[in-house]
């Protein structure tokens, strides 16, 4: 049974879910590249590592949740990384988002100190990972997946198995791709209301109802029309998302048309200087083009 974990990456997603496993009475070590966001963890009573191999130390679980692949690479594979310090017996679990052959190599790496490695990125955003909300998908040796399914069960709402390794990163990679297109849907469409000069609040009500409905379009909508694009999710992370559902895509020989286009327009939202906004952020790009703000009367 799992009474020890440890928890790198405490950023937007990874501070919300570490605190709900210090909530749910689990014994915590944190750590994090930037210390500061250590601090409140520390009051809380975890412990506070040096390095990650110092953070993997004594521990059932090693938990993370990084920006990026090439943040994975350091914090597990670099020098005082995680490999350096973990020992058979215990499980690794990889919470970001990452292409699918990283979390195979992640695996490999791991199992070769006799350590279990599950890949389990999740759905939802920062409300849901403070209010354990998230939607998580987990992939590796089912043994490991049930050690590890009643910590799961603190961070969301559901836990899916997806069987082997690199599944379940795939199954975020998929999702992603049509929370990307939902979001291009919404920026252009609202655009398009714009101009056409219908009321968007109205607009918003019937996006509420419609058989299109989604939460994703509601909550972007609502907030785009306030003008708030405080950060839930970067625009930045998107981007990452996209290139990486696009190498995926490739690298299967699935088509991805449209992807290709909501990529461009990330990129450009990005050059233009919104990368750490949120994603819905995306809707300036096509506003500056149109020459219109989209805004509640
Ligand atoms: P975030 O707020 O930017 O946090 C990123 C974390 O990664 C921070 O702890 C950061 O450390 C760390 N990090 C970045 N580069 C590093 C490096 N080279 N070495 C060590 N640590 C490094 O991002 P987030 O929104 O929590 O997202 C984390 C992951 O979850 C990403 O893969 C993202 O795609 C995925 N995700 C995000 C959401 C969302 O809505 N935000 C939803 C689902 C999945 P510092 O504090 O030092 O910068």
């Amino acid at each position: 049974m799992i009474k020890t974990i440890s928890y790198l990456g405490l950023g937007t997603m990874g501070s919300g879910m570490a605190s709900n496993l210090l909530k749910a009475g689990y014994k915590l070590t944190v750590w994090n590249r930037s210390a500061e966001k250590c601090e409140p963890f520390a009051r809380k009573g975890a412990r506070v590592a040096e390095t990650p191999a110092d953070a993997v130390r004594d521990v059932d679980l090693v938990a993370y949740c990084l920006s990026n692949d090439q943040a994975v690479e350091e914090v597990v594979f670099g020098a005082k990384g995680i490999l350096s310090g973990i020992k058979a017996g215990q499980i690794a679990m990889d919470m970001s988002t990452v292409l699918p052959a990283t979390s195979l190599r992640e695996q490999q790496a791991y199992a070769k100190r006799g350590v279990d490695f599950l890949d389990a990125p999740v759905f939802g955003s920062k409300n849901e990972s403070a209010k354990a909300k998230l939607w998580i998908m987990a992939a590796g040796k089912r043994d490991a997946f049930q050690k590890v399914e009643s910590v799961l069960q603190h961070l969301g709402q559901t836990v899916h198995y997806f069987g082997r390794n690199g599944n379940a990163a795939a199954m975020k990679l998929v999702g992603n791709l049509i929370v990307a297109l939902e979001l291009e849907a919404l920026a252009e469409g609202l655009v398009l209301a714009q101009k056409a000069g219908l009321d968007l609040d109205t607009v918003m009500e019937v996006v509420k109802v419609a058989d299109f409905r989604s939460p994703l379009l509601v909550s972007n909508g609502r907030n785009i029309l306030k003008r708030d694009f405080s950060t839930s999710f970067a625009l930045k992370l998107m981007l990452k998302d996209a290139s990486l559902i696009a190498k995926f895509g490739e690298s299967l020989e699935s088509p991805i048309p449209a992807l290709r286009i909501v990529e461009k327009n990330l990129g450009s939202a990005v050059a233009l200087g919104f990368g750490d906004e949120n994603a819905s952020a995306l809707i300036k790009g096509l506003e500056k083009e149109a020459g219109v703000e989209v805004k509640a009367r």
